[in-house]
Formats: C-alpha cells, structure tokens, sequence
C-alpha cells in the first residue's frame, strides 16, 4: 500500500537544544557515502544519538573513520558493537544485506531497531527476513540521495537535506519502531514517505536504476568507438555526455548488486524504454516532427517540475 498522501513530507530540522536524541547509541554498519553521511549528520547536530559507533570489515577503512572523527567509536567487530545498540544501521552494499544482518541481529538486545539503507527493498527484505527475531522491530528504509563517490572520505551532513526517504514497513512493523526511523531521517532534512517493497523497486528502477544502466552503457558505446573518434568523444564531450559520464562513475560493486537484484523491475522498465526509443527512431527516420517535439516537451515539463520540487 502506497500510504503517501497520509503524512506531511518533511519535517523541520529541530536542533540539539530544542529536542532529545532519537537514539542513545546508534550503531552504523558500512561508513561508506550514506554512512558516513549519517555518522556526520549525528555528530555535528547531536540530534540523531548520544553515541555512534562505525563498524567496517576493513581496518584500513576503520582507521580512516577514526581519522575523521565521524565516530566516538569504530571496530571491525559488528557484533560487539550490536550488543550496545538501540538501533543498528546497515549501510553496506545490497548483496551484503543478509550476511551482515545475520552476524548482528543475534547480538541485538530486544526492542533495539535494525534498519538499513539499501537501494533495492524486496530483495533486502528476502535476505534480512530469515534472521528476524521477533523482540528486533526492523524497518527497511531507503534515503534516496547519493553522489558518485564512495567510501567514508564522500559523506557529508548535508546529504540528505530536501531529499526523499522512502520507508517500507513490514505488516509486522511496530509502529513506534517506524515512527523513531522516520524521526531520524526528519532530523537528517529529508521527506519521508512510506510505500510498499514491490512498488518502492518499481519506482527506483524507472527514476535511479534504469538512468544508470543507460549511462553505463553509453559510456561504453563511445567507448567501443574506432579510437580515433573516442578521443574526440573525450576532447568534445558536451553537457550531455559529461552529465552521464558522471552518473557512470557510480561504484561497480554497488551497481552490479542493484542491477542483480533489482532484474525484475529494472527489465521491465527497460523494455518500455526501449519501445519507446524504437518509436523515437521511427519518428526520426520518417520526418514525424509532431511526435519529435511532443517528447521534447514531455522532458522539459518533467525537468521544470523536478525544479519545483527541490529535487534537481
Ligand atoms: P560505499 O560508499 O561503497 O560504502 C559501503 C560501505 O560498506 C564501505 O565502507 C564498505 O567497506 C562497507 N562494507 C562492505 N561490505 C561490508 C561488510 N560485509 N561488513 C561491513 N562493512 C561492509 O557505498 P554507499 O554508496 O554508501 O552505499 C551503501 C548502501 O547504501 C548500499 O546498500 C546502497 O544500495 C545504499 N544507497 C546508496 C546510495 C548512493 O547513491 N550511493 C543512495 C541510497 C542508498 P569497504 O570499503 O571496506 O568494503
């Protein structure tokens, strides 16, 4: 159930004087972008927790989280660090869901919230579901912001400002389990919504996952070019190619999770995309300036609206 006319969207940021944190002690799983952006984010406006603990697998990646000063504490141990946690954030790639869900949520206390972030929901919610516990309420949520850039040097407090949320509760959800999620992200600036799993993919397939299939494989169109004209493409590339070169600079091992795991939808919105390209080609091959312009115009109403909407 799609429950978005509900709720206001967005919430005002309150600060650490005004109100108390949502969390003593959040534990963030993956400092990479997202979670380092939430590791920013509660500790320069001290609304999120009291306490943040970063977990990664790697020590490199730990050191540099201490480095940052992100953190008050950083372990390769996720269960250790579970063990003191009122939620546990996972911020890892889509593929690695269920194998860290399951080294956490045995250690949890009950009544601690497990949430995660990931980009694809129907399957993160398969791999998380076989390691529930009934005492750890878990909330699937997506914040629907990012750049190019990974690891914990990308993130910034400001990620998530005016960007959207998007919540997909279980039937089994509790709802005060929903609502300190929600609370969080309100905190961090974003929108909230709330929709189911399947909807949520289909929605993400069509506006993040298709543009970036569609900007990966061009960059490797011009890049299959003779030579010569790839480094024209280089020397030349307008706004236009440049825009997708950076979309195509996106981390492949996230990608590749959210394309395999996300195939059903991400397929379907392909295929329409690709009868409609056909139906573009034909208008161009047969002089149908009507049809040509329609579409132009079509996208120039959806970029004003995005404008509209903060989103651009
Ligand atoms: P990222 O910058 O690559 O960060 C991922 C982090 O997870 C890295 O610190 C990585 O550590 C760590 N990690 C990987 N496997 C792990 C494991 N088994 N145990 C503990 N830590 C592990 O990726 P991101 O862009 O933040 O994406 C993280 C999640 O957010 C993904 O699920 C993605 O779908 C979702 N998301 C991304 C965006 C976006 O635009 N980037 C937007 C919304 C949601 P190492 O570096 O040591 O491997």
């Amino acid at each position: 159930m799609d429950t978005a006319a509900c709720a206001p969207d967005r919430a005002p940021v309150p600060s650490a004087e005004e109100i108390a944190p949502v969390f003593d002690t959040l534990v963030v799983v993956g400092p990479g972008l997202i979670g380092s952006s939430v590791l920013r984010r509660a500790k320069e406006y001290g609304t999120l927790a009291r306490r943040v603990i970063a977990v990664d697998i790697s020590p490199e990646v730990c050191a540099r989280v201490a480095e940052l000063g992100i953190a008050d504490e950083v372990t390769t141990d996720a269960a250790q660090a579970a063990v003191v946690a009122d939620c546990v954030m996972l911020c890892v790639p889509v593929g690695a869901m269920g194998p860290v869900a399951a080294s956490v949520l045995p250690a949890m206390r009950p009544g601690a919230i497990l949430t995660e972030v990931g980009s694809t929901k129907v399957s993160v919610i398969e791999a998380i579901t076989p390691y529930l516990r009934p005492d750890v309420p878990y909330v699937p949520a997506h914040p629907m912001a990012g750049t190019e850039f990974s690891g914990p040097d990308a993130g910034f407090a400001t990620l998530f400002e005016d960007r959207w949320c998007l919540l997909t509760p279980l039937e089994s959800t509790p709802a005060d389990a929903v609502k300190a999620v929600r609370t969080l992200w309100e905190r961090c600036g974003a929108r909230l919504r709330e929709m189911a799993p399947a909807h949520h993919d289909r929605v993400c397939a069509m506006v993040s996952h298709l543009p970036h299939l569609l900007a990966f494989t061009i960059c490797g169109t011009a890049d299959d070019l003779a030579d010569e004209t790839r480094s024209e493409v280089l020397d030349f590339a307008a706004s236009g190619f440049r825009d997708f070169t950076r979309i195509a600079a996106s981390d492949p091992i996230m990608w590749r999770d959210i394309f395999l795991l996300n195939r059903d939808a991400l397929l379907e919105m392909l295929a329409r995309f690709m009868e409609d390209a056909q139906a573009m080609a034909r208008a161009i091959r047969w002089g149908d300036e009507d049809y040509i312009v329609d579409r132009i115009e079509r996208g120039r109403k959806i970029r004003k609206s995005l404008i509209e909407n903060r989103q651009a």
